[in-house]
């Protein structure tokens, strides 16, 4: 039974968020304030989780990402890969997270059954990282990096957000990191994503840019076609890189025609994709296994051929109020 929407997409790959919660408050995600939070009996519990993510597998589910707000910020985390990882069907089980947490967590999370991680890092300048995180310490991350490698949680994937003006000047900081060190360093366009006011028609760049920047530092970026995670990342090689670059156009060349992903938000609602409204809750289904299955096929049903900000245009104007944020849905 797999689950294949009306335009023809398999859907393999569902995205958990544990909790709208973080330690950090990016400016591209939250505001100063943060977000308001949901009490903690609208959080949808670990055993609720399973379920759904239980029944996914049953559907053709085999990948699963678990994310936030901040994943390590909620209690029973590890215990909560570990059942995940021990759900028959599950061939992928990874995590995102900014990485403040991780040299406490990342060997309980190796040997729960964690494969691999992606970490957040848009600046590896100490002041720049802070006022992009609004309290972030760089030396902290820099620390989850390294325990996230001596742990072996592999390939570790750094997210850097590109922002014209904030750390586009680091680009070639990141190529030399990515051959210093054997890192996926992958670039992502802004995206206009969230209620919150923020500025995102002064800082967005295409990621154009970092192939230029590339050049012109003369690390050329080699694409590697025979290379693809389950994810939307182009990925390219660096001259004597020990790691890679990927680029996801998640604007310039939007990917959703090749869009294989589910989404799980912290309250327990499905979602078929990340820019569009309609979601709907598990918790009426919860315990009859064919009611949710039929709710899978209903959110898949509706998914929209392409998001929003692609179809339309409004790649700069954030409409108030129709979107959550991104740490509310799970990036
Ligand atoms: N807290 C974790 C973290 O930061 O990695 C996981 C959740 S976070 C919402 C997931 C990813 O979404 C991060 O890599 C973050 O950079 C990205 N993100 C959040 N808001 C974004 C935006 N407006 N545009 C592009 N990426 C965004
Ligand atoms: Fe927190 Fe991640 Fe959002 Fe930054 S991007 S505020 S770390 S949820």
């Amino acid at each position: 039974m797999s689950l294949i929407d009306a335009y023809g997409r398999k859907h393999d790959y569902l995205r958990v968020s544990v909790t709208d919660r973080c330690n950090l408050r990016c400016i591209y995600c939250m505001s100063e304030e943060g977000i308001e939070q949901i009490s903690h009996n609208e959080i949808l519990c670990y055993e609720d989780m399973l379920k759904v993510i239980r029944t996914g597998t049953e559907m053709g589910i085999t990948k699963i990402r678990v994310t936030g707000g901040e994943p390590l910020v909620r209690l029973g985390i590890v215990d909560f890969i570990r059942e995940i990882a021990a759900l028959p069907g599950v061939s992928d089980l990874a995590m995102t997270t900014n990485g403040i947490l991780l040299p406490r967590y990342a060997a309980g999370l190796k040997t729960a059954g964690l494969k691999r991680i992606n970490i957040s890092l848009d600046s590896l300048k100490p002041l720049v990282y802070n006022s992009i995180t609004r309290c972030g310490k760089l030396e902290d991350v820099l620390a989850g990096i390294s325990a996230a490698l001596e742990n072996d949680l592999q390939p570790v994937k750094i997210n850097v957000v590109l922002m014209k003006g904030i750390n586009d000047g680091e680009v070639e900081d990141f190529l030399q990191l990515a051959r210093e060190k054997p890192l996926h360093i992958r670039f992502i366009e802004y995206m206009p994503i969230g209620d919150h006011d923020h500025s995102y028609g002064n800082h967005y760049l295409p990621l154009s840019f970092v192939e230029e920047t590339a050049k012109k530092a003369g690390l050329p970026l080699t694409p590697v076609p025979t290379y693809r995670g389950p994810g939307p990342a182009d990925y390219y090689t660096l001259p004597g890189g020990k790691g890679m670059i990927g680029l996801i156009h998640a604007i310039s060349k939007h990917f959703c025609s090749t869009c294989n992903r589910l989404r799980l938000t912290s309250e327990g609602n499905l979602k078929a994709c990340l820019y569009w409204q309609e979601e709907k809750s598990v918790r009426p289904v919860i315990d009859n296994p064919d009611a949710l299955k039929a709710l899978f096929r209903k959110v898949l049903a509706n998914k929209p051929a392409e998001h929003q900000m692609a179809s339309d245009g409004r790649c700069g104007a954030v409409q108030p109020g129709t979107m959550r944020s991104m740490s509310k849905t799970g990036g």
